[in-house]
């Protein structure tokens, strides 16, 4: 039986850590800085302040801590990490496909209608209106065509 865990042994030092300046990684949050240590040279692990090996300027040797000495809290880094980051997009996604269920069906019902007719006018513009707002790509509208080639619409 070895313990020579190092949590009680360090536990009278209990100088606040600070975050790394300027961290992006998701593993800083487990590892600090003494407040006294300006040049932010001794990282410390947050969970048992033991001072890790900072190897090569990437985060590698403070994640294999996390691995080997908090699994817990190097499964919640995992989690962190693989979650998707700020990046917008994934936001629209939804709204984009139901608006085009219904640019669809104004398609389908928009052949019904004479060209001349309000209706018509008024699909028109909510089509348009659809394109500009939600800045579908305009190859959408040219598949459906609006059936100007048909010989029956129109004169
Ligand atoms: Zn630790």
């Amino acid at each position: 039986m070895e313990s020579s865990e190092i949590d009680a042994a360090e536990h009278a030092d209990t100088e606040e850590l600070v975050p790394k300046k300027g961290a992006v990684s998701v593993v800083w949050k487990f590892f600090g800085f003494k407040k006294s240590d300006v040049y932010q040279t001794s990282i410390l692990c947050k969970c048992c302040r033991a001072k890790v090996v900072f190897g090569g300027g990437n985060t590698s040797n403070l994640l294999h801590h996390l691995s080997r000495k908090h699994v817990v809290e190097y499964q919640e880094c995992m989690k962190l990490r693989s979650a998707p980051s700020t990046s917008a997009g994934n936001t629209g996604k939804a709204k984009e496909k139901s608006s085009q269920m219904t640019l669809r069906d104004a398609f389908a019902r928009g052949t019904a209608y004479d060209k001349k007719s309000k209706r018509w006018v008024e699909i028109t513009n909510s089509i348009t209106i659809h394109i500009a707002k939600d800045m579908v790509p305009l190859s959408t509208v040219e598949k459906g065509r609006l059936h100007e080639d048909d010989p029956h619409a129109g004169s």
